[in-house]
């Protein structure tokens, strides 16, 4: 047995492993939310979500999960908790509920909506991009995690208006000048939340404008109601 292993074996006698969502404890080192908060998770109302004003830059927009209180935990502790597993595992889950008509895609591939350089050192990773690997994972359906960069480092978005968060994304993605684009047709971008879509729209214009037919969205959540904080 590894040193590490050892002390990993006793941290979790003296601290029992407990759920991230509802702080009951779990029988496994490896889970950090257990199965029936997972199960909780509501879907979206798709015919609520369908009347959803799309941005113009996206051809169709999937959301799979209510961002009621619980999918609040959940983002929460995969955002500012380090538990970037928690990202794949609810990829894969959502890979379970992702129409049949976006597993089709001809020459797709997902790509995670990019943190600035800046907030990827912070978080030491893209939670975006976690999703993204569960999707890819559940979905066999390949992942370009560097299509597109974000060149603007812009604040939370939890305060603005629709129009204000159009403005403040404007201009914040370009193409990455060393990725080969001219083989692909289709792009499914990957977020955690769609909330006004102002943010997948900014990253679908540059992907269109270099020459990419269809750019679909996938989110993890979307809130019920327009004034629901989302992060
Ligand atoms: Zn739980």
């Amino acid at each position: 047995m590894l040193l590490k292993d050892l002390i990993n074996g006793l941290s979790s006698l003296i601290f029992p492993p407990v759920c991230k969502s509802c702080n009951k404890r779990i029988d496994s080192n490896i889970d950090i939310i257990c199965n029936e908060c997972w199960n909780r998770l509501v879907r979206v109302d798709k015919e609520i979500f369908l009347q959803k004003e799309i941005p113009e830059n996206i051809n169709k927009v999937y959301a799979i999960f209510q961002f009621d209180d619980l999918f609040q935990k959940i983002i929460h502790a995969l955002k500012y908790q380090g538990n970037s597993s928690i990202g794949v595992e609810l990829g894969k889950r959502m890979s379970i509920y992702v129409e049949p008509e976006m597993v089709n895609i001809e020459r797709g591939i997902f790509v995670p909506v990019p943190l600035h350089p800046i907030k990827y050192r912070e978080r030491g990773y893209n939670q975006a991009e976690a999703i993204a690997r569960g999707l890819s994972i559940g979905l066999y359906i390949p992942l370009n995690t560097r299509l597109i960069k974000r060149v603007k480092n812009t604040s939370t978005q939890t305060k603005l208006n629709a129009e204000e968060r159009r403005k403040n994304m404007e201009s914040a993605f370009v193409i990455d000048s060393n990725s080969d684009i001219v083989e692909i047709k289709q792009v499914v971008l990957v977020d955690d939340v769609f909330t006004t879509g102002s943010t997948m729209n900014s990253a679908a214009k540059v992907l269109k404008e270099a020459g990419i037919n269809k750019v679909v969205g996938l989110a993890a959540a979307t809130p019920a109601q327009e004034n629901h904080k989302t992060p």
